[in-house]
């Protein structure tokens, strides 16, 4: 049996972050991860990439990771253009926030390879990878986790940071909430006729919502968020055709676009927990809450998450255990608000431009434009969503 203090069951954006944001604590930490580590980046652009916020940057930053990154693959969004479905528009910008960008777009698998780098560098943080859970005990302050090779790891708090389908979560019985959207988030990337200029642009259409995000150079990356089956009819079109639809549905925004990647869909739901700790366990990430991908919030929620866990423990005052209740219920409190906020905003958002109804239709095209006329509204909101 191997004795640590905190274990970490996923290692996703979200829980390699926690794991190195434990550094100097004090804790004895193990990470668990299911798959093996992933071959280093393709020169091709990941079709999976997050808008990660300032605050985050900062965080990611603070762990001596984001410097680690090659600056020529990542993309300021300097600016934001929102459109409703009748013409109606919202613009953001970041000069007019006072900020240099409103976030900064990262490939997912290149963040991931710094994180395992970095974490990879730590010689007090074992790792197990890859490794498949098999057995959870948690009794009389002691979580036991045994792995299918039969190792036996101990300690006083296991993390489930294991995603939206968490082991952690169901072995613990701790209730979930969920919701299936019937939807699809259709990610691909395209090369553009014209510059974007550092805009990120979304459409609320009637058939779903549509994001592109500006990549490197003259391309983006793309989410469109619709119906599962008109998610299946565009991902069964060709490459060309498929390119033409989303350069209609942006109404030519960019001009002519060409496919430069794979095409994927991920199912999208929204879940919440009934609560987020228990004794002895703490969720973080996608394993606590998964939000509609509109906002682009998901990663910079669970990233919000293992900050504030991993200030929280460290504020620990022994003899509090790290797996004690009420030093979990801080944790607990303190992203409560920002959880529930970003869950109603995102989840409100789909259905607001989901639903069909020529009233609420021209509400919302007016709430848009009436926002759009209002800077400190505007200046608000972006504050928020910056966090
Ligand atoms: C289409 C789409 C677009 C999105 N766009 C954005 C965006 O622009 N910005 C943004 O912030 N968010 C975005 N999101 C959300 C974002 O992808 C998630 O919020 C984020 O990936 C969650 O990170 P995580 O580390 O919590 O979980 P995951 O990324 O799911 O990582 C979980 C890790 O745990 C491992 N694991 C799972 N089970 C086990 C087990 N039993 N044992 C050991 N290891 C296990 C997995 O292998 C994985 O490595 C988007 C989501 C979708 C669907």
């Amino acid at each position: 049996m191997s004795e640590h203090d905190i274990i970490i069951v996923g290692g996703g954006i979200v829980g390699l972050s926690f794991a190195l944001a434990l550094r100097g604590s004090g804790a004895r930490v193990a990470m668990v991860e299911a798959k093996p580590p992933t071959p280093a980046p393709a020169e091709a652009f990941d079709n999976r990439v997050y808008a990660v916020s300032p605050s985050n940057v900062a965080f990611l930053r603070g762990l001596g990771v984001w410097d680690g990154l090659d600056a020529t693959r990542l993309t300021p969004i300097r600016a934001m253009e929102v459109f409703g479905d009748d013409d109606s528009q919202i613009g953001f910008d970041a000069d007019q926030a006072g900020l240099a960008e409103l976030a900064v777009i990262v490939e997912s698998s290149r963040l991931t390879g710094v994180l395992w780098q970095a974490l990879r560098n730590e010689r007090e943080i074992a790792v197990y990878c890859p490794a498949q859970c098999a057995a959870l005990a948690i009794e009389n302050g002691q979580v036991r986790l045994t792995l299918a090779d039969g190792a036996v790891l101990a300690g006083q708090l296991i993390v489930g940071a294991d995603g939206a389908d968490s082991w952690v979560r169901e072995q613990t019985g701790i209730a979930v909430r969920e919701k299936d959207y019937r939807q699809l988030g259709v990610v691909a990337n395209f090369a553009c006729a014209l510059p974007h200029r550092q805009r990120a642009f979304q459409w609320f259409r009637a058939d779903g919502v549509l994001a592109w995000l500006p990549l490197p150079g003259e391309r983006i990356s793309m989410v469109w968020s619709t119906d599962a089956d008109h998610a299946r009819a565009l991902m069964e079109l060709g490459g060309a055709q498929f390119a033409q639809a989303v350069q209609e549905a942006g109404n030519e925004t960019l001009g002519e676009l060409r496919l430069i990647s794979p095409v994927a869909g991920f199912p999208l739901r929204l879940m919440r927990v009934a609560s987020s700790v228990q004794y002895g366990v703490a969720l973080i990430g996608d394993a606590a809450h998964a939000i509609h991908p509109l906002a682009g919030q998901g990663v910079n929620l669970g990233l919000g998450d293992a900050l504030q866990l991993a200030r929280t423990l460290a504020a620990r005052k022994p003899p509090e255990g790290f797996g004690d209740l009420a030093l979990l219920r801080r944790y607990e409190r303190a992203r409560k608000e920002a959880t529930l906020d970003m869950v109603w905003t995102t989840d409100g958002l789909a259905r607001l431009f989901a639903s069909q109804a020529s009233v609420v239709r021209a509400l919302r095209n007016f709430g848009l434009d009436l926002t759009n006329r209002q800077n400190w509204i505007k200046k608000r909101l972006i504050r928020h969503a910056i966090g």
